[in-house]
This record gives C-alpha cells, sequence and structure tokens, in this order.
C-alpha cells in the first residue's frame, strides 16, 4: 500500500515539474517560431515563412492542451513529457563527449592547367591546345562535352538575360585592369612603420571595406599551383616563398544567389570576384608603398589556391562541394589573397570538425546539384589525402550549358543563410551539439524544401 502511495507521490511531482518545463519549453518554441516567421518574411522565404507560422500554432496549442488538460492524462503526459526531456538532453549533448574528427593537412600541389577555366581557355588547333591534350589525354573527351556548348555567358545559352550578362561581363573585365597592377616594385623611400600597428591597421581596413573575415596564414607548399594555367602564366612554374598570406572573404548578395543557376547568380559572381579584386590589388599596392613585397591573388590571375590559403588562416573548412564553408556565411563568399613578406601576426587555423560532420549528414548540395557533380559518398583518399572533390568536368559542362556559373550547391547550402541572430544561433547549435546536426538538416528541409526552387530575379534585374 504504502508503495503504491509513494508511487502517486512520485509520479505527481514528476508531472508537476515536467507539465511546468513542456508549458513553458512549448510556449518559447511558439514565440522562438513567431520570430523565425518574421526573419523569413524579412528575407522573403515564403515556404519557410509559412511553416513558421504553422509551428507557431502547434506549439501554442501543444503548451495550451498542457495548461488545460495536463491534469487529466497524467501518466500519458508524464510519459510524452519525459521523452521530450530526454530527447532535449539527447540533442544538447556538448561536442566535449564526443571525438573530435582528425584535422587534415593537404599534400600535393594543383596543377592550374587542370582547372576547368585554364583547360576552357585553350583553343582547339594551337599548338598549346595539342600539347595540354598529349600530356593529359585522359581531359579530351570530357572537355569535348563542353566545348560543344555555348559556353559561359553566351547569348544561346539556357539562362541568357541581356542585362545581367551585360553586367557580369563588364566585371569580368574590369577585374581584367588589374591585373596588371597585382604585383609590382616595392617603394624605395618607404618609412618604418610599426608592426603592431601595420596588423591593426589592415584588419581594420579590410572590414571597413567590407571584408566579412580576414585572417593571416604563414604560406605552404600546398598553397601554391605547382604551374601555372592562365595568361602569360602558363606553363610557369611557382616555387613556394616563404612568405605570409593575407585571406579574406567578402559577401556574395543572398537575394542574388537565391536565384540560381539563373543569370544573377553570375552578375554576383562577377561583382564579388571585382570587389575582392579591387580590395586586394589596393592591399598589395599598399604594402608594397610601406617596402613590403606584395602580390594579389585575383579573380584570373592566382597563384595560390585562395581557398586554402583561407582555410588555413583560420577562415572555414572545406565543404563536400570543395569550397570554403565559413563561419558567418557559409560558401556564400568569395575569396581574394595577397601575399607579402610584411610582418604581420599568424592566426590560428582554428579548426571546426563540425563543418565534415554536418556535411557527411546533409548532402543538400549533392541533391541539388544540376549536373550531379557533387559526390553523396564519404570522404575519399584522392591524392593521399581523404577528401571530397566535385566531378569539375560535370560541373563546368552544365555552366557552359547554362551561361552562368551555376551556383545552386551555394544557394541551398543551410549555412548560406544571412549572418543574423536567428542563423547564426542556429549555426552555433551545429558546430557544439553533434546530435542536434542531422535533425537541423531534417529541419532545414521542412523549412526551405529538399529541393527549393530558385527564386524569382529581383525586379531591377
Ligand atoms: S549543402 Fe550541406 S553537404 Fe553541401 S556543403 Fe552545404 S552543408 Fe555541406
Ligand atoms: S555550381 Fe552547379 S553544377 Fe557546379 S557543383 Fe554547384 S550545383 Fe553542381
Amino acid at each position: 500500500m504504502d508503495s503504491l502511495i509513494y508511487f502517486r507521490f512520485f509520479v505527481d511531482v514528476v508531472h508537476n515539474i515536467t507539465n511546468i518545463i513542456v508549458f513553458w519549453g512549448s510556449s518559447g518554441l511558439a514565440f522562438t517560431m513567431l520570430f523565425a516567421g518574421f526573419v523569413f518574411l524579412k528575407e522573403k522565404e515564403k515556404r519557410a515563412t509559412g511553416m513558421a507560422f504553422l509551428l507557431v500554432d502547434v506549439f501554442a496549442v501543444l503548451s495550451l492542451t498542457v495548461y488545460l488538460w495536463g491534469d487529466e492524462f497524467k501518466y500519458i503526459c508524464v510519459l510524452l513529457s519525459l521523452s521530450v526531456i530526454f530527447f532535449t538532453a539527447y540533442l544538447f549533448t556538448p561536442s566535449i563527449f564526443f571525438k573530435k574528427a582528425e584535422d587534415v593537412t593537404p599534400s600535393g600541389r594543383i596543377d592550374e592547367r587542370n582547372t576547368m577555366f585554364s583547360r576552357n581557355e585553350l583553343i582547339p588547333g594551337t599548338e598549346q591546345f595539342e600539347r595540354y591534350y598529349n600530356e593529359f589525354p585522359e581531359h579530351r573527351a570530357k572537355d569535348d562535352i563542353f566545348r560543344a556548348n555555348h559556353g559561359l555567358l553566351s547569348k544561346k545559352t539556357a539562362f541568357f538575360s541581356p542585362l545581367a550578362f551585360a553586367m557580369a561581363d563588364a566585371g569580368f573585365e574590369t577585374v581584367k585592369a588589374f591585373h596588371s597592377m597585382v604585383n609590382g616594385n616595392t617603394a624605395r623611400d618607404a618609412v618604418m612603420v610599426d608592426e603592431n600597428k601595420l596588423d591593426f591597421f589592415i584588419r581594420e581596413w579590410l572590414k571597413k571595406r567590407g571584408a566579412v573575415s580576414a585572417g593571416v596564414t604563414q604560406m605552404k607548399d600546398h598553397h601554391w599551383y605547382s604551374t601555372g594555367g592562365r595568361g602569360d602564366r602558363y606553363n610557369k612554374k611557382y616555387i613556394p616563398k616563404n612568405e605570409l598570406g593575407i585571406a579574406f572573404t567578402v559577401e556574395m548578395n543572398g537575394e542574388m544567389v537565391a536565384c540560381s543557376p539563373k543569370a544573377p547568380i553570375v552578375m554576383e559572381s562577377s561583382q564579388q570576384y571585382l570587389n575582392a579584386g579591387a580590395i586586394a590589388t589596393q592591399l598589395a599596392f599598399f604594402l608594397r608603398n610601406l617596402g613590403f613585397e606584395a602580390r594579389a591573388h585575383i579573380d584570373g590571375n592566382y597563384e595560390v589556391v585562395c581557398p586554402l590559403v583561407a582555410r588555413d588562416a583560420g577562415l572555414g573548412e572545406i565543404g563536400r562541394m570543395g569550397l570554403l564553408m565559413t563561419p558567418q556565411l557559409g560558401p556564400r563568399v568569395r575569396i581574394a589573397v595577397v601575399t607579402t613578406n610584411a610582418p604581420l601576426k599568424v592566426d590560428d587555423r582554428n579548426y571546426d570538425p563540425s563543418v565534415e560532420d554536418f556535411c557527411s549528414k546533409c548532402l543538400k548540395c549533392a541533391d541539388a546539384c544540376p549536373a550531379s557533380a557533387i559526390s553523396k559518398k564519404d570522404k575519399e583518399v584522392i591524392g593521399g589525402i581523404k577528401r571530397w572533390q566535385i566531378d569539375q568536368e560535370k560541373c563546368f559542362t552544365y555552366w557552359s550549358y547554362a551561361g552562368t556559373d551555376c551556383g545552386r550547391c551555394i544557394g541551398v547550402c543551410p549555412y548560406s543563410h544571412p549572418n543574423n541572430l536567428f542563423h547564426n544561433s542556429i549555426r552555433f547549435l551545429i558546430r557544439h551539439f553533434p546530435n542536434f546536426r542531422k535533425p537541423a538538416v531534417l529541419l532545414d528541409d521542412f523549412f526551405y524544401g529538399r529541393r527549393p526552387k530558385p527564386h524569382k530575379f529581383p525586379k531591377w534585374v
């Protein structure tokens, strides 16, 4: 008899506690969804807005049910509430209780001649063309496929849009105007500057010029292309220099990226290559004015592999789609680098294993890629290290059909959401709570769709 009384007393206590937790928990979630709904509305995400307001109703009904009828269905409520509490505790188990994945340092160097931009510039019938395919015959058949399409920014491509294509072309051509200034002589009459002041000045100036993130790394072998593949650097062998690399990112506008793979994406890419190129060229010029060697690496004129430099400068990780995933904007950035012998502070690598783990669960870019160019497999050993590699030929063939640089993978990536309180909170949870990652993918699918449709063009485009 006594034990029955104790049991009932125990159920009553648990019931009261869990009722309070579930009532306040569901009320809190209803308010969170209300907040999310307005955030999505502002971001012009129609589906996500609808889903958020739907969840406001669901959580409001749940909290009301617990409040009004919690006492009548005591045992069911206790069971349900305990399940919710245990599940929440499971979701938010901190990452310190999980084994940390090992950081992998890339090895070997990339030959720029094998990149698609370089192969695209080869002109059939020329000596350079024949020499390349004699050296790399395995690329010939695949390259013939993209050459059969009309090509990037062509009027005959699927997503031709006169204004957007003309502006994109203008952007790419304007970046070329900087090519003659990426390198140059250092000033002979330079004044001495304080090292700490210089470091601080550069970081603040980059922010002021619109960089979302910036960092400095010691340049290593794998940062440098082995052989040049574009312009007058074709076939030039690069010798890695013992220098520092300043890497920074600039944001690609979310509204334009959301239209991918249609015309606004290529216009935005070209715009941000231009912005990043202007900033990097000016920064290199500035350092040379102070008597240091400095070379900017900008669109169409790289000696270094920018995502790898940025990764080692602490700006992010390389994700499934092979791009730099930044903590603030995921892959929705463009990168530029300045290599220099100026005495700057080197940043920590800042390894974040959560990105790889999240990518292994997400696969949204792979599902959304119109060319099926992104691997759905786990990382594979390629060139001696474990990594993901996209099928660059399939990707570029799609670009030369679409006329744009596609970017659908960037548009759908859950990390690409805007840099605001709501999305940053989700990124924080993804980073610190490994069990939250899979549900986060499911939630992203719920709000935005597994294969979100491209948005309509902004009216002015
Ligand atoms: S879409 Fe998903 S899998 Fe692809 S890069 Fe982004 S987080 Fe990783
Ligand atoms: S840019 Fe487009 S085609 Fe290329 S990998 Fe991304 S989604 Fe696929």
